[in-house]
């Protein structure tokens, strides 16, 4: 099997795994507890607070542990919000369904949220953002990285114009994290959220970076773990794996993503030279490295799924979240695709551990596999493919 949907989770690191085991096994105590086991517990987490703040040149301080990128975006939006009632919030259409429906929630609870568009590439535009900046407005939230097409955000632009208004930023940075350099005092971030497994750390943990200076308010009560903003035992070795994930990404920066950029480029050249009728889809340059995301005229992405899974391919039509409900990707429609632009739609992620023999073989699949769907398209009159 080819694994090619690294956006929807990654495989656990080898060594990620091996430094959680023992806090699953010999190392089980409650970390709140004052005994020897609590201690090693609390010591644990404070070695992976600081590896996870120093992906993001954060502080430790900053660093809140959360179960994941769901639980932070939601924290952020909500932990903001509650401070400051009925005020107006700004993100984007293009938003992953963790900004979404929390934001759609909170219209209900009597905020004014604005969904800024983007552009054909999936951009937001900054003067449009500032122009929707009122006396009313507590946060703006607009994504790192955008999880189907990996168009990358004018973040530090955004940022400026927040900044300058004393206005709250935050970004959801779950796809950019460990994809691409970002520091967080350099680009003038306030809440950022991050999760684990999307960078090879195990799943059901993630944090929120929280700027010094900055107050949330919490939204899960209890025996006030995380300096009381986020109650309930610590997830323990989930934590210690994040904290590892985090310092193998950090190390790794700049070979990693080199080495996607390589697998992405051959990949999608390959790919946009050898098969016909087909675009790639999102900004070409400001893009997240391991991302290719492109549109087969004439084939449905549903189909060409399966059949790559028949063929030992393992893709994704965009948002692993939205398969389930079957709805044609907000994102794309929010870019002006056309519904058979969206129907063909087919994401290729590329991890780590892939290879470019991987690539060569992903594209002779590919290749025969939309001949194959092409030659029974009811568009085939339509179409020269
Ligand atoms: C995966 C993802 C999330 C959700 O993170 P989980 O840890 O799976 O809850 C949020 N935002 C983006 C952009 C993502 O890609």
């Amino acid at each position: 099997m080819i694994y090619l949907d690294n956006a929807a989770s990654t495989q656990i690191h080898g060594e990620v795994l091996d430094a959680m085991l023992p806090y699953l096994k010999e190392q089980f105590g409650n970390p709140s507890s004052i005994h020897r086991y609590g201690r090693l517990g609390q010591k644990a987490i404070g070695k992976a607070r600081k590896e996870v703040a120093k992906l993001i040149n954060a502080e430790p301080s900053e660093i809140l542990f959360t179960s994941g990128g769901t639980e932070s975006n939601n924290t952020a939006l909500r932990g903001i919000g509650k401070k400051n009632p009925n005020s107006r919030i700004i993100t984007s259409l293009i938003e992953h369904d963790a900004i979404l429906e929390p934001c759609k929630n909170l219209e209900k609870d009597g905020f004014d949220v604005v969904y800024l568009p983007v552009d054909k590439f999936g951009l937001v535009d900054p003067a449009t953002l500032e122009n929707n900046l009122n006396e009313n407005t507590s946060l703006v939230s607009i994504m790192f990285g955008n999880n189907e097409v990996g168009t990358i955000e004018p973040i530090s632009e955004i940022a400026k114009i927040c900044r300058k208004r004393n206005i709250i930023f935050h970004t959801d940075a779950v796809q950019a994290v460990g994809k691409i350099p970002i520091d967080v005092k350099e680009l003038g971030i306030d809440l950022l959220s991050m999760s684990s497994h999307k960078i090879n750390g195990p799943k059901g943990v993630g944090a929120l970076y929280v700027k010094n200076g900055i107050s949330i308010d919490p939204i899960i009560l209890g025996g006030g773990q995380e300096k009381g903003l986020r109650s309930g035992t610590e997830n323990v070795a989930n934590i210690v794996g994040f904290g590892k994930a985090c310092e193998i990404a950090r190390l790794n920066l700049v070979n990693n993503i080199s080495k996607m950029t390589e697998l992405r480029n051959h990949l999608s050249n390959k790919i946009l030279k050898e098969i016909s009728s087909v675009t790639l889809n999102g900004d070409p340059d400001k893009r997240l490295p391991n991302n290719v995301h492109l549109t087969f005229l004439g084939v449905n992405g549903e189909d060409l799924l399966i059949k790559l899974d028949e063929n030992g391919v393992a893709a994704s039509t965009g948002s692993a979240c939205s398969v389930h409900i079957q709805k044609a990707s907000h994102v794309l429609q929010a870019m002006g695709f056309s519904h058979e632009q969206i129907t063909g739609s087919l994401r290729l992620t590329v991890g780590i551990s892939n290879t470019i023999e991987e690539m060569d073989e992903t594209v002779k699949i590919l290749k025969t596999v939309v001949e194959e769907l092409r030659a029974v398209s009811p568009f085939k009159e339509k179409y020269s493919f």
